[in-house]
């Protein structure tokens, strides 16, 4: 038996040459501040900036949290292909850019993917090796407050984004890995765990180290 036929290929990594990975979460379970510190302590992974509808919170600029835009020069570019996925999510719209992904994609680079469940589903289907990580509340009450807390949406936004949630969560069995964030400090190492671990993986490990499995197999 070889080296190669020892262990059957599970998930291939033949269509993505860096990781592609797929972070959801309802509204409200804290995954952009754990998105902050994945990117603050690891520079290889690319977050994609998607383009949406949505009108800018506080705080938020042009081209960093999102290219926002109009309805009208969204589904434009959707119906000319331009998003790699594209959905509506709370009454706006939201898409990745192809573009951007193909550009990553060839250059080998991990890229992040912060979207919801319908567009997580598109991914998959187009790049079925990519992580899938679903980050859950504690408790639906954590999620609440959160959402009150934040304080950047009228009290009507807020409870269509907890109707959402629910939603959304309903779907957290399409994703490989799941983490409750009830400790910031502990769901950070868990997320950092499966990164890691998905680097470690045979097809990856083969890739980055041609020449040594050359000279060892
Ligand atoms: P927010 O408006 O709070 O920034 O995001 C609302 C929801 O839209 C979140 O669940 C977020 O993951 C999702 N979202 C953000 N960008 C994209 C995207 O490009 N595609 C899809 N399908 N969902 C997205």
């Amino acid at each position: 038996m070889t080296e190669r036929t020892k262990k059957p290929q599970k998930r291939g990594r033949t269509e993505t040459r860096g990781h592609l990975y797929i972070l959801s979460a309802p509204s409200g379970a804290g995954k952009t501040t754990l998105v902050h510190m994945l990117l603050e302590s690891d520079p290889k992974i690319h977050l994609s900036v998607s383009s949406t509808t949505r009108a800018p919170r506080e705080g938020e600029a042009h081209g960093r949290e999102y290219y926002f835009t109009n309805v009208e020069d969204f589904l434009e570019r959707a119906n000319r292909g331009e998003f790699l996925e594209w959905a509506k999510v709370h009454d706006n719209y939201y898409g990745t850019s192809k573009s951007w992904i193909d550009a990553e994609n060839n250059a080998g680079h991990d890229v992040l993917l912060e979207i919801d469940w319908q567009g997580a589903q598109q991914v998959r289907k187009i790049f079925p090796d990519a992580v899938g990580i679903f980050i859950l509340p504690p408790t639906i009450e954590s999620l609440k407050e959160r959402l009150i807390r934040r304080g950047t949406d009228a009290k009507s936004a807020i409870d269509l984004r907890i109707e959402s949630a629910r939603d959304e969560m309903r779907h957290v069995g399409e994703f490989d890995y799941v983490i409750i964030n009830a400790d910031l400090p502990r769901a950070f190492q868990e997320i950092s765990s499966i990164i890691n671990a998905s680097r470690l993986q045979y097809a990856t490990q083969r890739q980055r180290h041609a020449d040594l499995f050359s000279a060892l197999l």
